[in-house]
Order: structure tokens, then sequence, then C-alpha cells
């Protein structure tokens, strides 16, 4: 959305008249909705929109037929008046013109996000994503307020690992938004990346960096970039290859065996871009190896279900 698809307040300083003015010129009689082109009138030249137009034959106005005479100057003030996206409570403050308002809706950042937890395919409302994910799928954020987090994960199977597929997220908090570690697993190939929960152009605010590590052998991966938005799905990360990507075989060797457990631990570290920063481009170098304050390891809390949800048994 740019700023100058939003300047609709009424007495508006463009050519486009204000939505009041041309809502109440362009009401329908028969459903009061605001017409859209094509909009027709009767012999007397009263208007009635294209969808009611169809169901009757004389005016409500004044009794006149209509014979399928259309109002060129109704349906290009219509066209001058600019619509509210259907989102609107959703947060999109958009207004466009009626003929682009179906594009933008289709398009638009605040549309409904299909949910690709598992099977679970609902359509969520994009704002109201995060409480889906408590709500059906028992994802909580781990903790507030910290945005560095350790977390110790474990296969009883090793070999279970690819063949599992996709895990559910896990969560966090901080800097005012909700986070969300993903990582997904095909016959090949391990990706795991952080999304917001939220807008892209949020989530660009943002970069995470992802540590895998073996502490016992003192081995470690690393990776730093991009936050997503929670509304891509794997295939979409996994396409724009802006995630930490290695195999399950490269992850075997991080992992330690620890009683009957294969035991690895990844860190996620989630930092602010600053405003000079942001506007490097994300394929240089520079910004892939740009260090990320280290601070101490936060302790996540276990859950209850921590067993069942933190590996991939
Ligand atoms: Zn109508
Ligand atoms: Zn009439
Ligand atoms: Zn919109
Ligand atoms: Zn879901």
């Amino acid at each position: 959305m740019t700023s100058s698809c939003s300047s609709m307040a009424s007495g508006s300083t463009d050519d486009s008249m204000s939505f009041d003015e041309l809502k109440t010129l362009l009401e329908c009689p028969v459903c009061m909705e605001m017409s859209s082109p094509p909009i027709y009138n009767c012999q007397v030249g009263h208007i009635i929109c294209y969808n009611c137009q169809r169901r009757v034959k004389k005016c409500p106005v004044c009794r006149e037929e209509f014979k399928g005479c259309r109002n060129f100057i109704a349906e290009k003030l219509a066209e001058k008046c600019l619509r509210k996206c259907k989102y609107q409570e959703d947060g999109c403050n958009t207004r466009v013109k009626v003929s682009a308002l179906q594009q933008h809706e289709a398009a638009c950042e605040y549309r409904p996000m299909k949910c690709h937890i598992g099977s679970c395919g609902q359509m969520v409302p994009f704002m109201k994503y995060f409480d889906h994910l408590g709500k059906f799928h028992r994802i909580f954020a781990a903790a507030d307020n910290t945005h560095f987090w350790e977390r110790e994960m474990f296969v009883y199977d090793i070999k279970r690992l690819v063949k599992d597929g996709a895990r559910n997220p896990f969560a966090m908090t901080c800097y005012n938004n909700n986070f969300l570690q993903f990582m997904q697993v095909d016959d090949q190939t391990v990706w795991i990346w952080v999304a917001l929960c939220g807008l892209e152009k949020d989530a660009e605010g943002f970069k995470a960096k992802i540590v895998i590590a073996n502490k016992a052998k003192n081995l470690e991966i690393q990776w730093t970039g991009p936050v997503h938005s929670a509304r891509k799905t794997g295939s979409e990360v996994y396409t724009t290859g802006l995630c930490l990507i290695t195999t399950g075989n490269g992850l075997k060797n991080y992992m330690e065996q620890v009683g009957r457990k294969y035991v690895w631990s990844m860190t996620i570290n989630i930092s602010q871009i600053s405003d000079s920063e942001s506007k490097v481009d994300t394929d240089s170098d520079d910004y892939y190896d740009s260090d990320v304050d280290e601070l101490e390891p936060y302790n996540f809390p276990v859950r209850e279900d921590s067993d069942e949800d933190d590996d991939f048994e």
C-alpha cells in the first residue's frame, strides 16, 4: 500500500470526489448499494445497478420501464469514486477505483491466509493467524521480550528425520511481534527459516541468525538472512533460497547420541535491521556476513507437551 492509495479523506485534494458525496449519488434504489459499472437508468433517468436491473422490469422510483439504457456519466463517476478494500477491518486502509478493486483484494496483503501447518488448510484472517496457531495447533510463544533463543532438539530415530516431513513451528515473541521458526524436511533436504506473523514489508525490518551446533564435537553451521512473512509456504521460502538449507545427512553431523536420543542444539537470534542496513541489497554478501549481536542464551521454558512437539518422533 502506498500513501497515494489512502488519500480518501472527504474533500480530498486530488480529482477524486469524496466517497460519501458520490456514494449518495450512485446509490441503487433497489439494493441501496453503491452502483458499479455497468449502471443503467430508466426512461426518466433514475439509475439502477446492473444486478437489480436484471431482476426488476420497472423503475422503483417512477415506475417507468427499463429498456437497457446505460448511464455512462454515472459509470464514469462510479469509476472516480474510490472504494474501500474489503479487508479494511483486518488493517488495510487502501482505497482504489472500482475497476482496480478486485485485483487489489485478490493480492491484498491483509487478505486471509491459508494455514499451511500440517494438513490444516484453514483460511484464517491474516491478523488473527497467531491466535489460530494457539487455538488449533497449540503453538504458543516461548518467551516474551527476548530475541535470542536456544533450543535443544532431538530424534529417537535418525532415519525418521527425513521421513516425517514438516514439523510444527516454534514461536517466540520479541520486538512486540510474534515470530515462528519453521523447519521443513523432504526426502533429501532440510530447510529452516524464521517468519514474522505479519506483513512481508514488516518482516523486511528483521533478520535472523540460525545456528545448528554439536557442542560435543565443537561443530556448527550458521546462516544469517531475511525473516519471511508467515504467509509464505515452505516451498515458497525454499524457492527463494533465503533460508538455512542442509540435508538429512548433513544434519546428522550435528547430532549427538544421548541415551536413546540424538540431540542437537539450534539457536535463533532475531535482530532489527537498521535504516541504513535495510537499503543494502539483500543479495549482497555484506548482508549475510553482518554479525548479529550476541546475547546470553535464553533457556526457553519447557512446555508440557514439549516431548511430543520438539522431537521428530
Ligand atoms: Zn441494486
Ligand atoms: Zn425512474
Ligand atoms: Zn486491501
Ligand atoms: Zn491451521
